[in-house]
C-alpha cells in the first residue's frame, strides 16, 4: 500500500500530492506551484523522489517542476498533446494571476510510461482527454487511490470552456472512470477527495443533464 499526502499549493489551489511506498520512494504528481516548500516537506518525510507526473499542462499543475527539477534532478513525464500548454503557460499565467513567471520547459514526456513502478505497486496511467487533449489519471489500483487531475472533481466535471477542450471527449473519459468497480478514493486536482461510490451516486442525481 502506498502513502500519500496533499499538498494545497499556489493562488489556484492546486491539489499537489506526494505519494511514496514503504522504501521511501516517492512520486510527486501536479506541482502546481510552491516548488522549494514542496521540496522542504520532502526532506522533512525523508522521501526520495523519482519522478515527476503531470495530469495534464495547464500552469496551475506544472508551476512548481523548475524549482523540484533542479533540486531532485529527477525526469517529468507528461502527454505528449498537452506539450503546447506548457510552452504557453507563461502567458497564461500572467493573465490569470497577474504576474510574471519563469518560463517553464517541460523535456520528458510520458508517451513511453504506460505504467510506473512503486514499491509493489505498478501505477496505471489512463488516458483522459476533455478537459486538455493530454489529461490523464494515474491509477494506483492496488493501493485504491485515482489521482484525476482536472478531469473529474468531488463537485463536478473539468471545465470544456477552451478551444483545445472537448466535452465529447470528456464524457467517454467519464465513463471510463465510472466503469472502475472497484471503491477507489478519488483525489482530484482542486477540492477534496471522494470516494467513486459516492461520486457515481452523485453522478448519476446531479450530472446526467450537464454530460448530455
Ligand atoms: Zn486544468
Amino acid at each position: 500500500m502506498l502513502n500519500y499526502r496533499r499538498l494545497i499549493v499556489g493562488e489556484m489551489g492546486t491539489n499537489c500530492y506526494l505519494l511514496w511506498s514503504n522504501d521511501k520512494k516517492a512520486i510527486i504528481i501536479d506541482p502546481g506551484d510552491e516548488g522549494t516548500e514542496i521540496a522542504q516537506i520532502i526532506n522533512e518525510l525523508g522521501l526520495k523522489p523519482i519522478v515527476i507526473l503531470l495530469t495534464h499542462g495547464h500552469f496551475d499543475h506544472i508551476m512548481g517542476v523548475i524549482d523540484l527539477q533542479l533540486i531532485f534532478n529527477i525526469p517529468v513525464a507528461m502527454s505528449q498533446e498537452d506539450i503546447f500548454l506548457t510552452n504557453r503557460a507563461q502567458k497564461t499565467a500572467q493573465y490569470y494571476l497577474k504576474k510574471k513567471i519563469n518560463k517553464i520547459k517541460i523535456k520528458t514526456n510520458n508517451t513511453s510510461f504506460k505504467t510506473i513502478k512503486l514499491g509493489e505497486e505498478n501505477i496505471k496511467i489512463i488516458k483522459t482527454p476533455g478537459h486538455t487533449p493530454g489529461s490523464v489519471c494515474f491509477y494506483a489500483q492496488k493501493s485504491g487511490l485515482l489521482f484525476s487531475g482536472d478531469t473529474i472533481f468531488a463537485n463536478g466535471v473539468g471545465d470544456t470552456r477552451h478551444q483545445y477542450s472537448s466535452k465529447n471527449e470528456l464524457q467517454k473519459s467519464i465513463q471510463k472512470i465510472l466503469k472502475i468497480d472497484k471503491n477507489v478514493l478519488v483525489l482530484p486536482g482542486h477540492g477534496d477527495e471522494i470516494n467513486l461510490i459516492l461520486l457515481k451516486k452523485l453522478f448519476l442525481q446531479n450530472f446526467v443533464n450537464y454530460l448530455a
